[in-house]
């Protein structure tokens, strides 16, 4: 009996997470949403306190990613190559701790001495996704989907890597089920936050809208399914995937959520692409400025992102990418040479 008790509490609570994060999408401004005939997937990451209260943490919409035609390089670090909703929610969320780290309002990373921080013990981070991950979920929710000709598909240590479609051209982006198994595994701060942490940030649990079981394709994380559906995700009148991306972290006014559209802010024009100051608030560039601004023993003028990335020392990420050997790297000594230009 104890155990269908907390069977359904864990169920329970599922569901309101996925209801926190719709909630928090409503809550948004209309830009960026899709329109009446559009689609989108959303992606959030919660935090669950000890009392099972919730807090949105960061919401990422959005469906695209950039050919590998796209050259990041030259581009400053301004270009957003993956505008999935997973992704977009991850570099929200990366936002988020930096602001909590740089403001001083510890309340989901807490300081244990300068630039070492760590996850508040007394609670959970989840990450919710509106519909099966692309990818091997995504295969095994629907085999018709199952890859076609611009799908790569690798064997690594028996996980299989599938790229992203794209358009056009193929992506060097690989799946959100790869990347998520990837942040399940190393943490999901990423090698530049890793340097101000005392442990990876790791995933209580995934929580995955399908009538699907995925606990095979995501290991060693509990995965739970849950009912409550999408209101904008696909449907008989949502037949077109929305280009639009929208981003939203804890403290930003829900009216400001960023925008992005090929990989670049909403609206802005062709010349300011590729000036940091004017760059979409969640990519590269953008994060690393936050970045320097917390490590004084560095240069902000001269060092570059590849090597800021350089400095971290992840056993699990040696480790992730020893397992791994075909995981797609994109060579940082080429695509990120850049420094901070302001
Ligand atoms: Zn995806």
């Amino acid at each position: 009996m104890k155990r269908s008790f907390e069977e359904g509490e864990k169920d329970d609570l599922a569901e309101r997470i996925a209801l926190s994060c719709y909630n928090q999408f409503n809550l948004l401004s209309s830009r960026g949403k899709p329109s009446s005939n559009e689609w989108t997937h959303l992606a959030g990451f919660v935090s669950v306190k000890d009392d099972n209260t919730i807090q949105v943490l960061s919401i990422g919409t959005g469906t695209k990613c950039l050919g590998g035609d796209k050259d990041e390089r030259g581009t400053q670090g301004c270009l957003l190559h993956d505008s999935h909703a997973e992704v977009i929610a991850r570099r929200a969320l990366m936002r988020f701790f930096y602001e909590e780290i740089l403001n001083e309002n510890n309340s989901i990373l807490i300081k244990q001495e300068k630039n070492k921080f760590y996850l508040n013990k007394s609670i959970r981070l989840y990450l919710f996704v509106s519909y099966p991950p692309c990818g091997s979920a995504a295969y095994v929710s629907d085999p018709i989907k199952r890859p076609k000709f611009e799908h790569k598909s690798l064997n690594a240590s028996g996980e299989e890597l599938y790229l992203k479609p794209g358009k056009g051209f193929q992506t060097t982006s690989l799946s959100c089920t790869n990347k998520i198994n990837r942040w399940i595994y190393q943490g999901i701060e990423g090698t530049l936050l890793n340097q101000l942490i005392l442990s990876p940030i790791k995933l209580s649990g995934l929580i995955i809208q399908t009538n699907t079981d995925l606990s095979s394709i995501f290991k060693d994380i509990p995965v739970i399914s849950v009912k409550e559906s999408f209101d904008y995700g696909p449907s008989s009148q949502r037949t077109r995937p929305c280009a639009m991306s929208i981003a939203w972290w804890a403290g930003l006014d829900p009216s400001s959520s960023v925008i992005t559209v090929d990989g670049y802010p909403l609206g802005q024009v062709k010349k300011l692409r590729h000036k940091q100051q004017y760059a979409n608030s969640i990519a590269k560039c953008s994060l690393f400025k936050l970045y320097l601004q917390l490590m004084d023993n560095l240069s902000s003028k001269t060092t570059t992102y590849a090597q800021a990335k350089a400095l971290s020392s992840s056993s699990l990420r040696n480790q992730f990418m020893l397992d791994n050997p075909q995981w797609i790297i994109t060579d940082p000594n080429i695509f990120y040479s850049f420094t901070l230009s302001s």
